[in-house]
């Protein structure tokens, strides 16, 4: 493992990102493929504290950010892997920090350059059960309902100023992964650091209206068809929708665009768990898991290679489509809190 002695024994891990901060002069900053607001809010907020401390940041994504989070990148500097950057962009820093990820197949095509490299690495992140071999350095906390409150936590840890421009970025990991204060990791620390930022100029109105204010007619045009293919089993605990590629491009809609569908039908009362399967342009099928509460979608995802949390997770599997609804399906109805009701 490169850089092994970063973290001597009887080291906190959050001094040993301390020292990391302290020691390097330059870093790259990496995320989750088809990141949220929660990944390039992380990103911005920590590349916004180092530049404050003169260190020299560059930020290399696996994939595109999606258009409601291009405000949190005004200048356009986030880099996609490998369009805007190849892997010689490694030879430049000193260090690495990966942020909300913790597996290898989330980093996409980055991986593999990433796992080369014999730079030290650091992952900061809320997600359950990290990669072995992730990171020289996890500071994990998978009770931070965002990995953006993890980052503020470092920035106030370290004395950092807190400018408006990571007041937002903190503000949009948070409303992003809370579903603006209703999911079940909304608790007084997300309420804390919320306020925190919000009296440094973060503007609720405003960041939500962003955020989940700017969908596109090609979402709207997709969310019809999609809650129509809705079904059911197990007395309606667990329910399941999907997209194909065809619907999509039929509605003019892209991947980003069918963010927030799959809640619809964690509302309908008595779902405990809802799959959203969604057929990618490379032909394998993207599943969302959403529990509310009694059923582990992170173990049922890690079942299948995937991961995330308890309440919310993804996972990957092989089309075609009807194959991998019945795969997931009959594994769901397996579980317990589905095969039977959990009281
Ligand atoms: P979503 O369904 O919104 O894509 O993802 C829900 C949660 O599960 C997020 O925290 C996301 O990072 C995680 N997740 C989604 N897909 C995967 C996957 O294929 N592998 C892993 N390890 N995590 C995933
Ligand atoms: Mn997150």
């Amino acid at each position: 493992m490169p850089g092994e002695d970063v973290q001597p024994m009887g080291d906190t891990m959050w001094d040993a990102v301390e020292r990391i901060v302290n020691t390097y002069e330059s870093f790259l900053i990496t995320c989750h493929v088809n990141p949220d607001g929660d990944a390039i809010g992380s990103e911005i907020a920590l590349k916004a504290f180092l530049e404050d401390r003169d260190k020299s940041v560059v930020v290399v994504n696996p994939s595109p950010t999606p258009p409601s989070l291009a405000f949190l990148d005004p200048e356009h500097e986030i880099r996609v892997f490998p369009d805007d950057a190849d892997a010689h962009v490694l030879d430049d820093v000193d260090a690495i920090f990966c942020l909300d990820v913790n597996t290898w197949d989330q980093l996409g095509n980055f991986a593999r350059p990433l796992q080369q490299s014999a730079l030290p690495r650091v992952c900061i992140d809320h997600h359950e059960s990290p990669d072995d071999d992730f990171a020289d350095v996890i500071a994990s906390d998978t009770t931070s309902a965002s990995t953006g409150i993890l980052i503020y936590e470092l920035i106030r840890r370290m004395d950092g100023d807190v400018s408006r421009t990571i007041a937002d970025a903190v503000y949009t990991t948070i409303i992003s992964d809370t579903g603006t204060f209703r999911f079940s990791n909304t608790d007084a620390r997300v309420f804390d650091v919320a306020a925190a930022v919000c009296r440094l100029g973060a503007d609720p109105y405003q960041l939500h209206r962003v955020v989940f204010g700017s969908k596109t007619w090609g979402a709207g045009n997709l969310l019809g068809p999609v809650l129509a293919t809705v079904q059911a089993a197990a007395e309606g605990r667990l329910a399941w929708i999907h997209a194909t590629r065809e619907m999509a491009e039929a509605a003019g809609a892209s991947y980003d665009d069918m963010d927030g569908f799959v809640d619809l039908v964690r509302a309908i009362k008595g779902v405990e768990l809802v799959l959203f399967f969604k057929e990618t342009v490379d032909g394998h099928i993207k599943v969302s898991l959403r529990s509310n509460g009694k059923v582990d979608a992170h173990a049922i995802a890690e079942h299948f290679g995937g991961g995330g949390h308890k309440m919310a997770s993804g996972l990957r599997v092989d089309g075609p489509l009807g194959e991998a609804i019945d795969k997931v399906v009959n594994l769901c109805l397996q579980m317990p809190g589905i095969r039977s009701r959990l009281d």
